[in-house]
């Protein structure tokens, strides 16, 4: 048996699924996971000493690709002058400042330890601020664990949702709307219907969480007017899209400023590191100056903050973003033609350093498009890209990443394996 396998085993009797976030149990690909012993730039290896080169990239913060030297001095100089104090530093006033400037929606923000924490804090933030109770969020966005945003669709619309999880009491379910991302006939019946009792939408303005979808700037666009009629804080959750598509994000990209901005991944450079933020009229309800009450031991750790802040750094650095778009442009066209040349259905699109790869004839539009594509040649394809050591996302239903740390010849690679995998897929 492998160490991997074994390690599984031995996993499985200590920790739930053997795994601390599910989506790594490879449930929905089948097979067992790679635990990983060590990652470096655009490569991985792990327990039983294969290398992959990783398309995943700890789920987004690794845009510097892994152990970026000048990250890992960073987190050793602070490390040495202490691990925390819960008291203020001035590298979180630096970091503050950094994210104030480059997400033009943020007047402040204060950090947290996870996007989970983030978003949580938010919509209690935006509730707080409007006195109402009901949010929307739309199906496949995923927006972290809290009990409100564990939600799915009601029978019907105008219905409020159901518990997408154990454990969630319907009473708080019964606050959240689940609307269809994407549909814009849908968002202003409800609104029409409800608007003036709504405390706040949340959506990711570009979804990563049920593989990539971009929304059509009509539904942006309503987005930002209706929640402005009715007095409605908009919020974007861009955990996985700020600083991954673009240095400003998706409101940068498509001009839209929401009232307030969800962060984390990126901005933690690979150490857990939350923020949410947004107007200052907003922000200044949350405690110690309003009555919104929000804290953490943690928030801010220093050591974090400067791997955030090295991590700020890096991405900063002229041509950063194109050639990390550059190369994932790459990776997309050259999956297409491959693909193509083998007569295999699929398609694929990029955001700068994020991407998107489907087993279906168009971009999806919808979560029912994404549910419609072919789970099954994902899966196939998958896993003969890991045993060729390519390391793409576990499942057909997440996005993928790309880092500054990949090469043109990494790309080359992965395309040259792909093509044999078609071709094997083809026949
Ligand atoms: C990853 C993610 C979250 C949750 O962040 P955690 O750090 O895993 O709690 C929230 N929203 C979006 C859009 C995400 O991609």
């Amino acid at each position: 048996m492998s160490r991997n396998e074994t390690l599984f085993n031995r996993a499985q009797t200590v920790i739930p699924g053997g795994v601390n976030s599910p989506v790594r149990a490879f449930g929905s690909v089948g097979g067992f996971p790679r635990f990983i012993a060590r990652a470096e730039g655009s490569r991985m290896w792990d327990a039983d000493g294969a290398a992959y080169i990783d398309y995943v990239g700890s789920w987004g913060p690794a845009i510097a690709g892994h152990a970026h030297p000048a990250i890992v001095e960073a987190v050793r100089e602070a490390a040495l002058k202490g691990l925390s104090f819960g008291a203020p530093t001035e590298a979180e006033v630096e970091i503050a400042e950094e994210l104030c400037a480059h997400l033009p929606s943020l007047d402040m923000v204060r950090l947290v330890s996870s996007g989970t924490e983030a978003t949580m804090s938010a919509i209690r933030l935006a509730r707080g601020f409007t006195g109402r109770d009901t949010i929307i969020k739309f199906e496949g966005c995923y927006h972290g664990h809290a009990d409100c945003l564990l939600v799915k669709a009601g029978s019907g619309l105008l219905t409020f949702g159901n518990p997408s999880s154990g454990g969630v009491p319907d009473d708080f379910a019964k606050h959240t709307l689940v609307l269809d991302y994407n549909n814009p006939e849908q968002l202003e019946e409800t609104f029409r219907a409800k608007g003036d009792s709504i405390a706040a939408v949340i959506v990711e303005p570009f979804a990563g969480n049920m593989n990539l979808i971009r929304p059509s700037d009509r539904f942006l666009h309503l987005l930002r007017q209706l929640c402005t009629a009715h007095g409605t804080v908009l919020i974007f959750d861009e955990v996985m899209t700020g600083l991954r598509v673009g240095p400003q994000g998706v409101q940068g990209l498509v001009g839209i400023t929401p009232d307030l901005t969800t962060l984390g991944k990126v901005i933690g450079g690979g150490m857990p590191v939350g923020a949410f933020g947004g107007r200052r009229d907003i922000m200044e309800k949350i405690a110690p100056l309003g009555s919104v009450y929000q804290a953490g031991t943690l928030s801010g750790s220093p050591v974090a903050v400067a791997a955030g802040l090295a991590s700020l750094k890096l991405i900063q650095a002229p041509g950063f973003y194109e050639a990390l778009e550059a190369r994932t442009v790459q990776l997309v066209e050259g999956l297409q033609a491959a693909a193509k040349r083998h007569g295999v259905t699929f398609c694929a699109q990029s955001f700068g350093g994020m991407f998107g790869l489907y087993f279906a004839d168009a971009l999806p539009q919808s979560f029912a498009d994404v549910m419609a594509s072919d789970r099954n040649r994902f899966n196939q394809f998958f896993h003969a890209m890991l045993d060729a050591g390519h390391y793409f996302a576990p499942s057909a239903f997440e996005a993928g990443f790309v880092s500054a740390a990949h090469t043109e010849a990494d790309i080359d690679a992965t395309i040259a394996a792909a093509d044999r995998v078609f071709a094997g897929m083809a026949a």
